[in-house]
């Protein structure tokens, strides 16, 4: 339709299959999977064992230029293209998606179902509680952080045999010590595996996990935008005897546990992250896990139904995974490892899979491949650059760009200098991709307001930076058909061999690998280390942590730290703060600049316009 209508409106005029019949159609059994309501389905992970045979598809990353704070169709150019693909051009696809957190969907950048004819439906169940998963991570996160205060209250009250009797042989359920607690007795040189044959003394040490109150890490999340969280004193209470310290809430995708989510393989291997996730130091500096709290086994327990990948489908039928979602900045910002590894096998060897990665390529692509393909192991095929008219004029010295604020002219209108000057933003990108040795294919996301010229530029210049071919789509306006030339291309790219190679070696000192990713990636000077950042990283490296991939959490508006450098900043040095570690996860999170993790509501949150009619059960104003 023209002018097209709002995302929910479209949404709402397809009726979506029942999901049954859609996994019967990708070739799911009956007992692999577990439906909630009419649209969505969990996966049982035994499908995993039972195509174990089967050969991969090919693996197609989309990731963008630079975006504006408007966001340039990432997840718009993904479903478009396995509309295309399957819909239209008849190979197996499958999307791969993040599932979007709650804040900005009452905040400020309201949902993530894609847009336009090129949408995940129902979106209003896409956009908000899913199949749970959030929650659980929310209700898993908590149950540690109440864990470690309520540890240290105990510690300060309990004597330390009586600490010993009712904490040590009742971990895990068995009078007998885990993998990690025996590893924790060898560092406090106790070389023993029965826990009845332990001395006072060693009892004494065992029991005791002597946390460092201004050491922990581990902080308390909420889905909610509630920036009064960011800073709160907790153990006001007169029962909590004068114990008290200031903490804060993150939003709840900013959690390590949803990072543990996004790259785990199996529930063996997402219980061992989970007993690994350091929580804070004790008084001699020696991490604290969340096993030494005996807690694995309950977040397990917990996380159990959100580890299996949620089925939904695009507006046309075609099968998409809507599986994790962490934060882009100080985790990796991609979908998970198991949605992307099962729906390789579903889609069988003619066949694509389409995952996204958050932010631009810079940081969502370089940590899509440094980190979630690491532990995944999957070779890509494949990058999709995403670009659009207006960022390209924004990096060639349009004005600023800010949500809510209508567009000024230099965007609605034809500026050929403009895109000219912006086009270095998109010629960095493709060269980043390429220094991983995976063939480029850029799409152009077409806006109404764009001229043939400016869209014939952008590909001329796209395809003289290197890129394999570059394509304008029209997903948005005309759905999967829209996207056909870019599906086509995209095909041919894969045929192409993947030159695929890590951008560092993980076993290079913790600031070396920091260094490689702002000289090659950002193209930085030189990094600069704060002192805290100096001796987290010798923490780190003395606690042996020091082999981990690298999480840079740094602004993705632009290639620099400084938000408002557009283009391709030059001569800077890029400064970094603090380091932090996430242990389970796996990686190690420098700071460049201060990260919020708790976003705060604008001053006309989405929220205003969201309403139920309760007559028909709809919801309104999502999109
Ligand atoms: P990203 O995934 O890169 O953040 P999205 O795909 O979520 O971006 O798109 C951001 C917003 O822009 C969405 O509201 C989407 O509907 C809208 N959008 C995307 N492409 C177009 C287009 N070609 N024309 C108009 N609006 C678009």
């Amino acid at each position: 339709l023209s002018p097209v209508p709002s995302d929910i409106e479209i949404s709402r005029g397809q009726t979506p299959k029942a999901v049954d019949v859609l996994a019967k159609e990708i070739g799911l059994l009956a007992d692999e999977i577990e439906i909630y309501g009419k649209s969505k389905a969990k996966v049982q992970l035994s499908l995993l064992e039972r195509l174990k045979d089967q050969t991969d598809g090919k693996y197609v990353l989309v990731a963008g230029i630079t975006p504006t704070p408007l966001g340039e169709g990432k997840s718009t150019v993904t479903i478009g293209l396995v509309q295309a693909l399957t819909a239209h051009l008849k190979v197996n696809s499958f999307a791969c998606l993040r599932q979007p957190s709650q804040g900005p969907t009452f905040g400020v950048k309201g949902g993530a179902a894609g847009g336009g004819y090129a949408q995940v439906i129902p979106m209003e169940e896409f956009n908000l509680h899913l199949t749970g998963d959030i929650h659980a991570i929310t209700a898993a996160n908590n149950l540690l952080a109440a864990a470690i205060d309520t540890r240290i209250l105990h510690e300060s009250t309990q004597t330390d045999k009586a600490l010993y009797n009712r904490l040590v042989p009742l971990v895990n359920g068995v009078r007998e010590f885990s993998e990690i607690q025996l590893s924790r007795l060898k560092k406090l040189g106790i070389h023993k595996t029965d826990p009845s044959t332990l001395t006072e003394e060693e009892v004494r040490k065992f029991a005791r996990l002597n946390i460092d109150p201004s050491t922990i890490t581990w902080q308390r999340v909420l889905d909610t935008n509630d920036r009064f969280l960011r800073k709160i004193t907790i153990g006001q209470g007169s029962t909590e005897k004068g114990y008290s310290r200031q903490a804060q809430f993150d939003i709840a995708v900013a959690s390590e546990i949803m990072a543990v989510l996004a790259l785990t393989d199996s529930l063996t291997d997402m219980k061992e992250r989970l007993g690994r996730m350091v929580v804070a130091s004790d008084k001699d500096g020696q991490p604290v896990t969340a096993e030494d709290l005996g807690v694995t086994g309950a977040l397990t327990v917990l996380m159990k139904d959100a580890i299996k990948p949620n089925l939904m489908q695009t507006l046309e039928g075609t099968p998409v995974f809507v599986h994790a979602g962490p934060f882009a900045n100080i985790a990796h910002g991609n979908s998970s490892v198991l949605a992307d590894k099962i729906a390789l096998k579903l889609v069988g060897e003619e066949g694509f899979v389409v995952t996204e990665a958050g932010f631009g390529a810079d940081i969502g692509m370089e940590k899509f491949f440094n980190i979630k393909c690491r532990a995944s192991g999957l070779v890509p095929n494949v990058v999709v650059l995403v670009a659009t008219v207006r960022a390209l004029k924004m990096h060639g010295g349009g004005p600023s760009v800010t949500a809510g604020v209508p567009l000024k002219k230099e965007y609605t209108e034809e500026n050929i200098q403009l895109v000219a000057d912006g086009c270095c933003n998109l010629q960095k990108q493709i060269q980043i991709a390429q220094l991983f040795g995976v063939p480029v294919v850029v799409a152009l996301n077409v806006f109404k307001t764009d001229t043939r010229a400016e869209i014939d530029l952008v590909c001329e210049l796209a395809k003289r930076a290197g890129a394999f071919d570059a394509v304008p789509c029209y997903h948005w306006s005309a759905g999967g058909k829209g996207s056909v030339d870019l599906a086509r291309a995209v095909r041919e790219a894969a045929n192409k061999r993947s030159r695929f190679q890590f951008l560092y070696d993980v076993q290079l000192p913790i600031v070396e690998k920091i260094r490689v990713i702002a000289q090659t990636v950002y193209g930085a000077k030189d990094i600069e280390l704060s002192p805290e950042a100096q001796s987290k990283i010798d923490r780190y490296t003395q606690q042996g942590f020091g082999n981990l991939p690298i999480c840079m959490a740094k602004t993705h508006l632009s290639l620099s730290h400084e938000p408002d450098k557009k283009g391709v900043p030059r001569d800077f040095t890029l400064p970094i703060s603090d380091v932090r570690a996430s242990i389970g996860a796996g990686f190690i999170y420098p700071l460049v600049g201060t990260m919020s993790t708790m976003p705060g509501l604008p001053t006309r949150p989405c929220f205003y316009d969201i309403d139920l009619d309760t007559e028909t059960e709809q919801v309104k104003g999502l999109f």
